[in-house]
Parts: structure tokens; sequence; C-alpha cells
């Protein structure tokens, strides 16, 4: 009776701690959780492996009934509020750290003569043993961990679409196995009987209700969002689980131009804009290039579109290794680029020659035409006080460095000075 009261304590316990220190995780960062979670590890096992208690229905272990179900608990809450990468580093890092401590319990033989002390006799079977199963353990738990994702992902398509009964059922599937491996283990290792098996069994499989329903309230009443939607198709290890990482790829295209990578027209005015503003609170100049590739019609014509488009991609491959830090490149339209950078003209005209030279002396894989770029070139504040007008300027130089026959940079004030 006191035996089963003190184990809902201790499950009660490690909860409340546990959950709290989860709760308030992007207030205090993950680490503290995982370095919590980490330091149970060797309790756990102990336990696991050495403190039974006599219950009705056989041997059980605080260890593993409270503390480990509670991690593989914690671990799911993870997954569900955070992502499958959030799960991998702990589990790594416990297994990185169990070798460490086998290696380092080994080198401990090569002290000849550690001193013993009335009570305390250094004994290093009983070091072995933690380790070994230590490092069973963990690596059950990896098993257990992706095992736990596929089914907690699949149970929502196949079985049961309520989370509650997700995170109960799928604990409760992978506790079954792990409890029968780590007993192999324990059993072999330090000599557990069997009745800890079927007793261990049954004691994890209420701690997987006690732990669900608590996961199952606390993520409706302690967290803010909703738990994510399943995914569609969940088939491998953790990699493939990590959804955080796809999205944030995602997120990293979004605004960049499918062919080249340069960034895409859509974002070329708001940053723009914003450079403008900068510059005219710093005092600073900014200048912008209409780079236009010669006579590319041409090259469609003679050598077809795919090789068309890799002139474009190698053009912009071009100007974007020329730009410097903060510079920044759009595919403007098909073969046209701009470059916004800040530099005063004379400094963007040194850039712009750069760009053009480079272009004409590079060597496109079966053409024998050269390929050459016009440059438009104009600069705020001199040439221009907005955007807009900046934009103009710069396009009207373009057109001026094509009608003077091409593969030349020109300038929006040379241009001015030759029509005045
Ligand atoms: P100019 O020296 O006057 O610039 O002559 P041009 O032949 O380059 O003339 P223009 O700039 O008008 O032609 C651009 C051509 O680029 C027209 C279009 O068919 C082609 N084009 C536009 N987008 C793409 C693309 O993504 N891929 C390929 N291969 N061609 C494109
Ligand atoms: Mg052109
Ligand atoms: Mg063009």
């Amino acid at each position: 009776m006191y035996g089963s009261l003190a184990l809902l304590g201790q499950a009660v316990v490690y909860l409340v701690a546990m959950a709290a220190v989860f709760r308030i995780r992007h207030l205090v960062g993950i680490g503290v959780f995982y370095c919590i979670l980490g330091a149970m590890h060797f309790l756990e096992t102990y336990l696991a492996a050495v403190f039974f208690i006599e219950l009705p229905f056989g041997l059980i272990s605080p260890g593993s009934t409270v503390m480990f179900t509670g991690k593989l608990a914690f671990f799911l809450l993870l997954y569900i509020k955070e992502d499958a990468e959030s799960m991998r580093q702990p589990v790594y890092g416990l297994l990185c750290g169990n070798v460490l401590m086998v290696a380092l319990a080994l080198i401990l033989r090569f002290y000849s003569d550690p001193v013993a002390l009335p009570g305390y006799n250094p004994d290093l079977r009983f070091v072995d043993q933690m380790g070994l199963l230590m490092l069973w353990g963990t690596f059950l738990l990896y098993i257990d961990l992706i095992a736990l994702v596929i089914l907690y992902e699949r149970l929502g398509v196949w079985v049961t679409r309520t989370l509650l009964g997700r995170i109960c059922l799928s604990l409760a599937l992978v506790l079954s196995f792990d409890q029968l491996f780590f007993f192999l283990g324990l059993h072999l290792v330090s000599g557990v009987p069997m009745s800890a098996l079927w007793g261990g069994w049954i004691a994890k499989m209420g701690a997987s209700a006690f732990f669900g329903l608590a996961l199952g309230l606390y993520l409706r009443f302690c967290e803010r969002s909703e738990p994510r939607e399943p995914p569609s198709g969940v088939a491998d290890v953790f990699h493939r689980l990590t959804y955080r990482q796809r999205y944030e790829a995602l997120a990293a295209e979004f605004g960049k131009d499918a062919l080249t990578g340069v960034r895409d027209r859509r974002q070329f005015e708001g940053t723009g804009l914003a450079m403008l503003q900068a510059a005219r609170s710093l005092g600073r100049p900014v200048s912008l290039m209409m780079v236009d590739i010669d006579h590319f019609k041409a090259i469609n014509d003679q050598h077809g579109h795919p090789k068309g488009d890799r002139v474009i991609q190698a053009v912009a491959g071009v100007i974007d290794r020329s730009r410097r830090a903060g510079d920044e490149v759009f595919r403007y339209g098909g073969e046209e680029f701009a470059l916004l950078c800040g530099e005063s003209q004379q400094g963007a005209l040194m850039l712009a020659e750069r760009i053009r030279s480079a272009v004409a002396a590079g060597v496109y894989e079966g053409l024998e035409q050269v390929v050459t770029v016009s440059i438009g070139l104009a600069t705020f504040p001199d040439d221009a006080g907005d955007f807009q007008a900046l934009l103009n300027h710069a396009d009207a130089a373009l057109y001026a460095a094509k009608a003077r026959g091409r593969n030349q940079i020109l300038c929006a004030a040379e241009v001015a000075s030759a029509a005045g």
C-alpha cells in the first residue's frame, strides 16, 4: 500500500518538476530541460537494476516505472511541441556520454592502489555493470524514440485521432518493447529475477496511462498553441521527421529566383527603398546597376532555351560573386539583373567593370560567341533623390550603353552631360 503511494508520489513530483521546466523552456532555454533529463539517467538506471519493491502483481522498480516512463513521455512532448531535431540532440548526447563514461571507467584500472576508505570501497564491478546497462538502456532509448514518433504519427492515421489515445497507446506499445529488451539486459548483467519482467510491464502500462493522461492535460491547458497536425508521410528515422528544418529551408528559399538563386524581383523595391532610407539617414551613397545580357535572343535562337538558361545562371553567378557584403543582387527580368550597392559612383564603376570584364572573359561551353553585358549605373543622391528616379536613371543609362554598342558601362551622369 505504502509502496504504491510512494510510487505515485514520485511520479507526481517527477511530472510537476519536469513539466514546469519544460513550460518555461523559452525563458530559460531548452538546455536546462535536457540537463535534467541527463542528470536523472544514472539514478534511473541504478534503481532499475537494484531497487525493487514488491507489489501484488510482481516486482517493480521505481526507476523504470516512474523515471523511464516519464522520460519517454517527456521525449514525446518534446516531439509534439518542438520537433524530432529536439529529440535527436539529447538522445545522441546520452549515447555519447555513456560511451565516454564506460571509457573513463576502464581507465580507472590504471590507478594501481586506490585508497580503501571505511564503508566506501571502490567497486569497479558495479561501475562496469552500471556502464553496460546505461549503454544498453540508451541504445534501446534510441530505438524507442524512433518507434515512438512513428507510432504516434501512424496511430493518428490508423487507430485513433484523439491526442490522448495516441499518446497513451504509443507509450504503452513502446514501453512493452523496451521492458522486454531492457529486462533481458538486466537479467544478464545483474541477475534480476523473472518476476520483475511481468511486474515491471504491468507497472509500466499503468505509468503509460498516468503520464499519457498528464501529457494530454498539460497540452490541453498549459501550452498555448495546438499540437501540430500529423504529417502525411512518416517513413524513417529522425532527419526525416525534422519538419522545422524543412520549414526553415523552405523559408530560406522564399524570395529567391528559382533559376539563378539570386533574390527575385519582388524583393527589389522593398530592399531598394530600405537601403535608400538607411543611406539617407547616414549620409551615404547607394548605387544601382542594371545589367542586361547583350544579344541574348541570338543565344536562345542558336542554341536553344536550356543553353540560354545556363548562360543566365553563369552571368548571375559572376554578379553574385563580385558583390560585397551588404550588396544585393536581383533578377530583374529574363536576362536582366539589378545590383544595389553602398558605393559612390566611382566605387560602383569599378565594381561594374569587374562584372563586365569577368562576363566577357567567361567561357561558356558550346557557345562560339562571346557573352557580354551592358551596364547602366545611377547613384543616390548625386543622380536621383528617390528610388523610382534612381531606377529610371539606371535604366536610361543601360539603354544608352546598348545604343553605344554594348559590352560597356554607362553612368547616368554621362548620359545627362551628353544630352545637356
Ligand atoms: P539586347 O542586347 O538588346 O539586350 O538584345 P537581347 O537579344 O538580349 O534582347 P532582349 O533583352 O529584349 O531579349 C531578352 C530575351 O531573353 C527574350 C527572351 O526570349 C529571353 N528570355 C527571357 N527569360 C528567359 C529565360 O528565363 N530563359 C531563357 N533561356 N531565355 C529567356
Ligand atoms: Mg538583352
Ligand atoms: Mg533584356
